[in-house]
């Protein structure tokens, strides 16, 4: 069994998805998610393709694309709850003024930022949290 949480395993998981879908192979439901979110930030590309080697370490760099895929992916599993359909509200309102990637964006930080309180996982308070998100980034010039 892979471990998801070794930086290693975890970037070959990366790896084998994103080489799967650009030589156009069948991808599971979840590899097609991570997918998608991998092609929407193009920009990493180069991360992706040596995500097989030790090229690149994640623990001198500042930043790893990874982990921002994987935040992409937590957000897009907890949206499958229909229990944070605020969420997703909450993102659509978001969208005209900032695009849906952005938005996303807006509500990873945010959210994570929130997520580690202890207040977190109560569905009221979350609410609210959301709707304090949406109306600090929508009167923001
Ligand atoms: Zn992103």
């Amino acid at each position: 069994m892979e471990n998801i949480l070794d930086e290693k395993s975890s970037k070959q998981i990366f790896y084998n998805i994103w080489i799967k879908g650009k030589h156009f192979k069948k991808l599971t439901k979840e590899e097609e998610k991570i997918y998608n979110i991998m092609q929407e930030h193009y920009e990493y590309y180069v991360h992706y393709e040596v995500a097989n080697t030790d090229e690149l370490d994640y623990n001198k760099e500042d930043f790893n694309p990874f982990l921002h895929i994987s935040l992409h992916l937590i957000l897009e599993k907890t949206l499958e709850n229909k229990k944070y359909a605020f969420i997703e509200d909450g993102i659509k309102k978001l969208t005209e003024k900032f695009g849906k990637h952005n938005s996303e964006h807006i509500f990873i930080e945010k959210l994570l930022q929130y997520l580690v309180s202890p207040n977190a996982l109560q569905i009221p308070m979350l609410k609210n949290k959301v709707n304090i998100i949406i109306k600090k980034k929508l009167n923001e010039k």
